[in-house]
């Protein structure tokens, strides 16, 4: 049976409990900290960058993600729609048009086949917690925990301040995964409870990460020096060929890193594992327009780090 996501959420809107939107809680994850952790994503994002592999998480509220692979041709949800953002193309499957969409999730609950599905779901925050410490065994026995990621946790900052002070009171190792963006009273009082910010560093140059991002990269510096010394912070770099792929760049990262007490910097040469996603969600694939690396590029990038190694990881989260 399908979960009733509008109506959970015009019953929590009522209820005046503190909720969040998240879209997906990922378990056994060993990507976005130490150990073994669960992951919980948030919904909401206000960077817009062309490699997002979490493309599901921009859009700060609930959507539909359809599969044309499932659709029988049926035409339930072209009934229902009213906006014009469904058609069929010439084999009678499924065609969805993000910018048509109301996101009002009547052909979710018309299809039969599974070929809609609603993505994002509004919990409160006893049920998140009560959802990320089912694995608690495991956090205690391999040194990990749970982290918070999205989409931009600190867009739901009430919900995830909430969340990361349950777990702490259930002596759980937390990691907030930000963009720093957002105002420093808000970074404030989410990193309360926090052991570890995976902080993202995606260019230093604030022109080209507002023209490429949407957004500029000041109140994010800022902030990064303002956490400075208040909890543990890895840097994490998203190395994305043609837009900061900067030895020199990179270098100063590095000792950006050191001024700001990281414990440790990440440079993770993009990957496409989110590529499939983008079309299901009516997006435009921007992966079209971004090139992958090569061996002997990425060669380079590991030689210039050899000498500091201890510190600057390559190539792996
Ligand atoms: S969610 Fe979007 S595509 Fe689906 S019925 Fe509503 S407007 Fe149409
Ligand atoms: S209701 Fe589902 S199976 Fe029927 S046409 Fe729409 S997407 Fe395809
Ligand atoms: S900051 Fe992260 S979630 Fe937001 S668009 Fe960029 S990659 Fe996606």
């Amino acid at each position: 049976m399908k979960v009733d996501i509008k109506l959970k959420e015009k019953e929590l809107k009522d209820s005046g409990e503190i909720t969040g939107i998240v879209f997906n809680f990922q378990q056994f994850s060993i990507q976005d900290g130490p150990g073994l952790r669960t992951t919980m994503f948030v919904k909401g994002c206000p960077l817009h960058c062309p490699w997002c592999s979490n493309p599901e998480s921009i859009y700060p509220s609930y959507q539909i993600k359809v599969a044309p692979v499932n659709c029988c041709g049926c035409g339930e949800c072209l009934k229902v729609c009213k906006s014009g953002a469904l058609s069929h193309d010439e084999n009678h499957r499924i065609v969805f048009d993000y910018a048509k969409c109301t996101h009002c999730l009547d052909c979710f609950y018309a299809c039969q086949y599974k070929a809609i599905d609603g993505v994002g779901i509004r919990v409160t925050v006893k049920e998140a917690v009560s959802e990320l410490l089912k694995d608690k065994p495991f956090y205690s026995n391999t040194g990990g925990g749970v982290t918070i990621s999205g989409g931009e946790p600190l867009l739901q900052y009430e919900f995830v301040a909430e969340v990361f002070g349950e777990l702490k009171k259930n002596g759980v190792h937390t990691a907030l995964d930000t963009t720093g963006y957002a105002k420093w009273n808000v970074v404030k009082k989410v990193t309360k409870d926090v052991d570890l910010v995976l902080y993202d560093i995606k260019h230093l140059d604030s022109k080209k990460h507002q023209e490429i991002l949407g957004v500029k990269n000041e109140v994010i510096l800022e902030n990064l020096n303002k956490l400075a010394g208040k909890t543990d912070i890895w840097l994490r770099v998203p190395l994305v060929r043609g837009f900061n792929d900067d030895l020199a760049m990179a270098d100063n990262i590095v000792e950006l890193g050191r001024k700001v007490q990281a414990k440790k910097v990440y440079f993770l040469p993009m990957h496409r594992w989110g590529e499939h996603k983008y079309c299901g969600l009516g997006y435009e694939n921007n992966y079209a327009q971004l090139i992958d690396f090569n061996e002997e590029e990425l060669e380079k990038w590991k030689d210039h780090f050899k000498s500091i190694s201890d510190y600057v990881i390559f190539g792996k989260a």
